[in-house]
């Protein structure tokens, strides 16, 4: 998505450690009217998919993922992240290392709200390593529902995850791929969308 690779060279910084700071308009002070855009663009890169709720993970993801959600008239479920998982069968539940804060800690969804009957869209901010989507994706396994795709704005390409979960043939789409980036270059990848 141009508009977007554009305002990431206008907005974005990059910080050590691999990290790009997109707070401007993406996870910390929110650009709706942006942000809008690429729940359009979201829609038609899935319209092909019967999905019937978007699955995401807090805390960016859920600004987001309630805005793409309009698109798809579906429900928006959040993974919460917690210390200490109470295992009272009520729940699924998964472990997810932190990229950005270097720890490990508990996802969980309830029951009550992922089973076998839905047919889910991930939506995040960010792909890395692939962690926190891959949490998502066993809590989705562990309900029996069925993953229709993985929507993700900003792809760090030259991280593992979204090479990672092509190659086991999973439908996903970065808004935009940075395959490189540095204080004062950012390269794009052309394909994909
Ligand atoms: P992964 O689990 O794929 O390694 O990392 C994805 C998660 O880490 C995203 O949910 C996002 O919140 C965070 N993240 C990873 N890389 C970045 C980054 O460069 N900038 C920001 N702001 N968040 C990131």
């Amino acid at each position: 998505m141009k508009a977007l690779e554009e305002k990431i060279r206008r907005e974005g910084q990059v910080r050590p450690g691999n990290i790009l700071k997109v707070d401007a308009f993406l996870n910390h002070q929110m650009d709706i009217a942006f942000i809008n855009e690429m729940g359009k663009e979201f829609r038609r890169l899935f319209s092909d998919r019967p999905i019937n709720k978007i699955l995401t993970i807090e805390a960016s993801g859920i600004g987001i993922a309630c805005i793409v959600a309009q698109y798809f008239q579906v429900p928006v479920v959040f993974a919460k992240k917690s210390q200490s998982v109470n295992l009272d069968g009520s729940i699924y539940t998964t472990k997810v290392a932190s990229f950005t804060h270097k720890k490990v800690y508990d996802i969980l969804v309830s029951k009550k709200f992922l089973g076998p009957e839905d047919h889910i869209l991930i939506i995040d901010d960010f792909l890395a390593n692939g962690c926190a989507v891959e949490g998502l994706i066993q809590l989705i396994g562990e309900s029996g529902a069925t993953l229709e795709g993985v929507g993700i704005c900003i792809e760090k390409g030259f991280q593992k995850g979204g090479r990672e979960l092509r190659k086991r043939g999973i439908n996903l789409h970065s808004l935009a791929i940075i395959d490189s980036m540095s204080d004062n270059d950012l390269v794009f990848r052309e394909e994909d969308v």
